[in-house]
């Protein structure tokens, strides 16, 4: 009998719970377990980890594949390497296949945890995956490639119908993870560019302190001295004498006979009377300074870095959840694409600029690159007046066609409710007003009656603003 396929995974016939009955006496440790009562039953095909294979019962209907690349249902994991699972879900064909885990460590990524490896436990968990198998097989395949951890994500929350949460996780420099993408590098920046591309909708999580030095969040929190940075701090009651209006520490009061004020030497005897304790001081063990207030601050434990907490970056983690257009782009098998943009005709939509645009500005910052956008608006209220709401809607329709035309290959147009806005890469400043200026040329020459069009520039480091903006 041949594999399994998605296909057939998917059919009715396949993984019928009802039709899966494990019986078992009590006591009884059968090495092939009958899984199914009624013939025919699919085959199962299981990816496994060859050592790892070495401690699973044999189970019928069941195969185990040690290949990456060959066809699978089911993962059985034994181990949580990250590294491991890193390749695995880069190259292997099915990344967002149901798991069967022997660690608690790789819930939730793991749908099931088995404690023993017995035939009976096993068939059972395999059952209990069959709905996430037939999810999964209802999708494209995820491409190998740019778009996978992305599309891995999307399936990932909705094939588990749940969404992808951030947790603290001490191990890590980050000090929070999605554990349902386990293994999956950079998890935070798939997940954000998938939020910029409006597939999910961000909640937020948590807010960390980040080292200026290494970007690590593991910050151990502290009241420092203003002036030599240490922690060795004391806190003293101040000593205010009436007679003379001398305040100071206590310390500074006290002698064997009593407070004595170290200004006038007079005796301070009745508290209320004499003085009085208006408050407390910080006294620094170390060097002996005292302040009303210590700095607050962090030292990277990664880094032994200090900094103080104004100079201390914060960033904010979100839980994400799954939005219908990223459904629909789970279906399509393919996330909204640079090429895809290019091969369209009529620009791209606000979302896929976005997206573009966040996966080239990182690429140019690194490059040093220029890259340079603007955004160009047309005074609608203006056209409304003179020709009316169709006829606005005409000619903004018509400038967005007049500015494609004169933009070059691998530049960007979307169209925007009172205009365009317009990404070029490897374009300067001047380069992009010269443009700009054509364009606008063209347009007036070209367009009656006169639209009033009001361009503004953005250079690279501002375009995550102008992105910000256009949400
Ligand atoms: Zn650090
Ligand atoms: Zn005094
Ligand atoms: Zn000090």
């Amino acid at each position: 009998m041949s594999a399994v396929t998605d296909r057939q995974l998917n059919s009715d016939a396949a993984w019928n719970p009802e039709r899966r009955i494990i019986s078992r006496e009590p006591g009884e440790q059968d090495s092939r377990h009958d899984l199914q009562r009624s013939a025919p039953a699919p085959r199962v095909r299981c990816f496994v980890d060859v050592e790892f294979s070495r401690y699973l019962p044999r189970i019928e209907r069941v195969d185990y594949v040690h290949n990456l690349e060959d066809d699978f249902d089911v993962i059985v994991a034994g181990t949580p390497a990250a590294r491991t699972f890193a390749q695995l879900w880069s190259r292997c064909s099915n990344p967002a296949a149901p798991m069967i885990a022997f660690t608690d460590a790789l819930r939730p990524r793991a749908d099931v945890v088995l404690y023993n490896t017995n035939a009976a436990d096993l068939a059972t968990a395999l059952t209990s995956v069959q709905d996430i198998a037939r999810r999964v097989s209802c999708l494209p395949a995820i491409p190998v490639g740019l778009d996978r951890n992305g599309l891995l994500a999307l399936a990932l929350s909705y094939t588990r119908d749940c969404p992808i949460e951030a947790r603290w996780q001490p191990n890590s420099p980050t000090v929070l993870e999605y554990p349902l993408l386990f293994g999956i590098d950079n998890a935070r920046s798939v997940l954000e560019e998938m939020a910029e591309a409006g597939l999910l909708r961000r909640r937020f999580a948590e807010r960390v302190h980040v080292c200026p030095s290494c970007q690590s969040s593991r910050l151990q929190a502290r009241e420092v001295c203003v002036r030599c940075k240490s922690t060795f701090l004391s806190e003293e009651p101040l000593v205010h004498h009436y007679a003379c209006a001398w305040q100071g520490t206590q310390s500074k009061f006290e002698t064997g006979g009593g407070l004595v004020c170290p200004k006038c030497h007079k005796q301070l005897r009745h508290y209320g009377v004499d003085y009085d304790k208006p408050g407390v001081a910080i006294t620094c063990m170390a060097c002996g300074d005292t302040v009303a207030e210590p700095e607050v601050g962090f030292t990277c434990v990664d880094c032994n870095t200090y900094a103080s907490a104004e100079h201390t970056n914060s960033l904010d983690w979100c839980h994400y959840d799954l939005l219908p257009d990223g459904v629909a782009i789970l279906h399509a098998g393919q996330l909204p694409h640079a090429e895809v943009v290019e091969r369209s005709t009529g620009g791209c939509s606000l979302r896929d600029f976005r997206l573009v645009v966040g996966r080239a500005l990182p690429v140019a910052r690194r490059h040093n690159r220029p890259l340079t956008a603007w955004r160009a608006r047309i005074d609608i209220e203006d056209l409304r007046r003179q020709v009316g709401p169709r006829g606005a809607h005409q000619i903004s329709q018509f400038v967005h066609e007049l500015v494609l035309q004169r933009l070059r290959e691998g530049d960007l147009v979307a169209t925007l409710s009172d205009g365009v806005v317009v990404c070029l890469p490897e374009t300067d400043r001047a380069t992009a007003e010269q443009l700009a200026e054509q364009v606008t040329r063209h347009i007036k020459k070209t367009v009656r009656p006169q639209p009033t069009i009001s361009i503004a520039l953005t250079e690279r480091d501002r375009i995550p603003a102008l992105l910000e903006e256009l949400r």
